[in-house]
């Protein structure tokens, strides 16, 4: 198959501040994900969620352990470097806002494994501790 601009991303790595950042929000990377995947707290649960999206899309394993809920966080996350994730897309939230400390992100993202192809549709769980978004949970379907 001949390589496209899209196949020629790496699956793992991060992009350049000035790149489209993974999440689709159309911003950069260095204005949109990159703060929070370096530290600084993500303001809304919808924001967060962007960035746990860019995480899984970058390969970066210890934010996601980081910003999951110790009550619900699995002992490790390995995450499959063959799993491509290619788009995500804001379906709804709800609270989840600078001012609450529970919120909820629908979304539903596409992914790609070799010829294969999927979409996860989600509603996640946000919960903020101590000035920190949190993904709790989700249902799936
Ligand atoms: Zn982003």
């Amino acid at each position: 198959m001949p390589p496209s601009a899209e196949s020629s991303r790496p699956a793992t790595g991060f992009p350049a501040d000035d790149a489209r950042c993974p999440c689709g929000s159309g911003d950069v990377f260095g204005a949109c994900c990159a703060p929070f995947l370096r530290g600084a707290a993500a303001p809304t649960a919808v924001q967060l969620m962007r960035s746990r999206y860019t995480a899984y899309a970058v390969g970066d394993a210890a934010y996601l352990v980081e910003t999951w809920h110790p009550t619900t966080r699995p002992a490790t996350i390995e995450l499959d470097p063959a799993l491509e994730w290619r788009r995500l897309a804001i379906l709804g939230t709800d609270r989840g806002g600078p001012f609450d400390d529970r919120g909820t992100v629908e979304f539903d993202a596409a992914w790609r494994e070799g010829e294969a192809r999927g979409r996860l549709h989600e509603v996640s769980r946000f919960v903020r501790d101590e000035g920190r978004w949190r993904y709790v949970d989700g249902d799936v379907g």
